[in-house]
C-alpha cells in the first residue's frame, strides 16, 4: 500500500500551519520549529491540550479531563532534548509502583506491581497462577514489542520504503513464532487458565479503544509498556505534558492563535496553499492537521475526494466520565483503580455490537490527589470515574448516563463497603457527544478508528495526504494510533516526512 502518489516539493524551512493544539499538534510544532520552519498553530478552543485539558470544580477539586495513564515518557523528554533543553527543567515524572489496583467481581483484589517478580508473586498468591507463567508471558510481550514497534509504530506504514527493508520483513516473519496470530483474547486464553488473569490482560485492548475479542494478538504487546517499561505520573498531573510542551513551543517562536478554528484548507494547482479562518485567509505551503481526520476531510476539504474506505473504518470506543469531588478518603484506593465487570464478553458486545453501555460495566477510577494532594481539599479526593462506551451514533445519552451513574454508584459502594452518593460534593459529566463537540473527534471516539481487525494498522489514515502535497496529519485518528505515546510518534513521523 503506497499512498505517496504525489511528492511534496515545498522548499526546506517553509512556513507551516498546524490545525489544533492537541498533544500531537504541540509535538509537531516543536519538531518543525526545531527543524527551522516558522510555525503557527491555529486552535479553535481558548487554550492548548485538546483532550488533555484540566479544569476545577467548586470546592477545590482539580481534574485532568482526559488521559490519565502515561507510558513511554522518553518520547516527551526527546522533544526537550531535540530543542537543546534539559527535560527536567520543564517536565518531571515518577515511576508508579504499584501501577493499578484491580478489584474483581468475585471480591479478589490484585495489586499490579511494577516489578515483574513482585507482580508475578502477587498473581500466584491471589489467583493461584504460577509466577513462572506470568513472567514468561510478560517476557514474550516484551519480545513482541521489541520485534514490532520499530516497524509498526515509528515509521509511516504507507511508504513503500517501510515495506521493502529487512527490519520490516523480520518483524512480520516474527509474528507467528511470538504467538501473535488470532485475537488478543485467544492469545491470553492460551497463556492462562484463570479467567481473571485473562480479563486483566484483555483489558489492555481498551488502551486504544478496542475489543479484545476482535483485536489482533499483536496488541498483547501493550502490557509490556506498563510492566516492562513502566507507567508514570507527571508532577502536577497529566496536563503538565501539554503545558510544558506549549511552553517549549512558545520559547521556540511558535505562534499560537487560540479561539481561531480553521474553516477551510485552501488548495490550488493540486496542492495545499494555506487555510481560512473567520479572521482571514493565510498562505502556508505546509499544513499539518491535528484535527480528527474525518472532520478534516468532511468540513475543511469538502470539495476534495476523501479516502472513503479509510474514513469509514469502525471507530474506537468512547468514554462516559463522572468527575466527582469526594468528601472522604479511601485508603484501599490508589492513583489507578479498576473494578472489573463479571462478564467481560457481554461488556464488549454491548459496546461494539449493541452500541449501548453494559448494565454491569468495568469502572476505572483515577484519583490524582493520591499523588498531588493539592488536587483536593484535605480529607477529600478527586475521582475521575470512567466507563468505556460506544462512540456516539445518536444514542440517548441522557438516559444512558442516568443508568450508568446508578450502576457505577451501586458497584463502587458495594465493593468499597461505603455508600458513595452522599459523599459526592461536586460533580461534572463528559459524554461522547460532549467529547466530539469539545475536541472535534468524530463521534467522540477516543482513539480514532478501532484496532478490531488484523489489518487495522494498515487501514488507519497515513500521516500525509497522497493526493494533496503539503498536507500532513498527526494525532490519535491517524497512524500509528491514539493515546499519548502514539500521538507523539505521529508528530515525529510527520516531521520526518517533511524533512
Ligand atoms: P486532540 O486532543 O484530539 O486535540 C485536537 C485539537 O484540535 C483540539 O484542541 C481541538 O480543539 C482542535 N481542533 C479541532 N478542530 C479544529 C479546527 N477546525 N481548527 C482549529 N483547531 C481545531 N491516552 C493515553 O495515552 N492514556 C490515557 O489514559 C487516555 N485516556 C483517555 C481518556 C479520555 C476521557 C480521553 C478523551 C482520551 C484518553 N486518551 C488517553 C487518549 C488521548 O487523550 C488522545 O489520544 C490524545 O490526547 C489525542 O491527542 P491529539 O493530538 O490527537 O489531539
Amino acid at each position: 500500500m503506497n499512498y505517496n502518489l504525489k511528492e511534496d516539493t515545498s522548499p526546506p524551512g517553509s512556513p507551516a500551519a498546524i490545525i489544533g493544539a492537541g498533544v500531537a499538534g504541540l509535538a509537531a510544532a516543536v519538531r518543525l520549529a526545531v527543524a527551522g520552519h516558522p510555525v503557527t498553530v491555529f486552535e479553535g478552543a481558548a487554550s492548548f491540550g485538546g483532550k488533555m485539558q484540566q479544569f476545577s470544580l467548586p470546592g477545590g477539586y482539580r481534574f485532568d479531563a482526559g488521559p490519565s495513564l502515561f507510558t513511554l515518557p522518553a518520547l516527551v523528554d526527546d522533544l526537550f532534548r531535540l530543542a537543546g533543553r534539559v527535560p527536567q527543567d520543564y517536565f518531571r515524572y515518577e515511576r508508579l509502583d504499584p501501577i493499578t489496583q484491580y478489584f474483581f467481581s468475585d471480591g479478589t483484589r490484585v495489586a499490579a506491581w511494577a516489578d515483574t517478580e513482585h507482580f508475578a508473586a502477587e498473581i500466584e498468591e491471589k489467583l493461584g497462577t504460577p509466577a513462572a507463567q506470568v513472567r514468561a508471558f510478560l517476557s514474550r510481550s516484551g519480545r513482541s514489542y521489541e520485534a514490532t514497534a520499530g516497524t509498526f509504530l515509528h515509521k509511516s506504514l504507507h511508504k513503500a520504503g517501510t515495506y521493502f527493508n529487512r527490519e520490516t520483513l523480520k518483524a512480520v516473519a516474527a509474528l507467528p513464532a511470538l504467538g501473535l496470530t488470532g485475537t488478543m483474547h485467544r492469545r491470553h486464553e492460551k497463556a492462562f487458565k484463570d479467567p481473571r488473569l485473562v480479563q486483566l490482560f484483555d483489558r489492555f485492548a481498551t488502551y486504544n479503544g478496542s475489543d479484545p475479542y476482535q483485536a489482533p494478538a499483536t496488541l498483547s504487546l501493550i502490557p509490556h509498556l506498563e510492566h516492562g517499561i513502566g507507567a508514570f505520573y507527571p508532577e502536577g498531573g497529566i496536563y503538565a505534558i501539554a503545558s510544558s510542551l506549549a511552553r517549549l513551543a512558545q520559547e521556540l517562536g511558535v505562534g499560537f492563535r487560540f479561539n481561531e478554528p480553521v474553516e477551510e484548507i485552501l488548495t490550488a494547482g493540486g496542492r495545499v496553499t494555506g487555510l481560512r479562518t473567520s479572521q482571514g485567509r493565510y498562505s502556508f505551503p505546509l499544513v499539518v492537521s491535528n484535527m480528527d481526520v474525518v472532520p478534516t476531510y468532511r468540513r475543511l476539504l469538502p470539495k476534495q475526494p476523501a479516502p472513503e474506505r479509510t474514513l469509514r473504518q469502525p471507530r474506537s470506543s468512547s468514554a462516559l466520565i463522572f468527575y466527582w469531588g469526594v468528601g472522604a478518603e479511601f485508603a484501599e484506593l490508589d492513583l489507578h483503580n479498576i473494578f472489573f465487570s463479571a462478564d467481560y464478553k457481554a461488556e464488549f458486545d454491548a459496546i461494539f455490537q449493541q452500541k449501548i453501555v453494559a448494565a454491569d460495566p468495568t469502572v476505572y477510577v483515577n484519583i490524582t490527589s493520591k499523588k498531588t494532594p493539592e488536587d483536593a481539599p484535605p480529607g477529600h479526593e478527586n475521582w475521575f470515574v470512567m466507563v468505556n462506551v460506544p462512540h456516539d451514533q445518536g444514542q440517548d445519552w441522557e438516559e444512558l448516563t442516568r443508568q450508568t451513574r446508578a450502576a457505577v454508584l451501586a458497584k463502587l459502594s458495594r465493593t468499597l463497603g461505603r455508600d458513595l452518593e452522599p459523599l459526592i460534593k461536586a460533580e461534572k459529566t463528559w459524554t461522547p457527544p460532549g467529547i466530539a463537540q469539545d475536541t472535534s473527534s468524530f463521534g467522540g471516539a477516543l482513539y480514532g478508528s478501532s484496532s478490531n481487525n488484523a489489518l487495522a494498522a494498515f487501514l488507519r489514515h497515513p500521516n500525509f495526504a497522497g493526493r494533496l502535497p503539503g498536507l500532513y496529519f498527526c494525532g490519535g485518528s491517524v497512524h500509528p494510533g491514539g493515546g499519548i505515546p502514539l500521538c507523539l510518534l505521529s508528530a515525529k513521523i510527520v516531521a520526518d516526512l517533511i524533512a
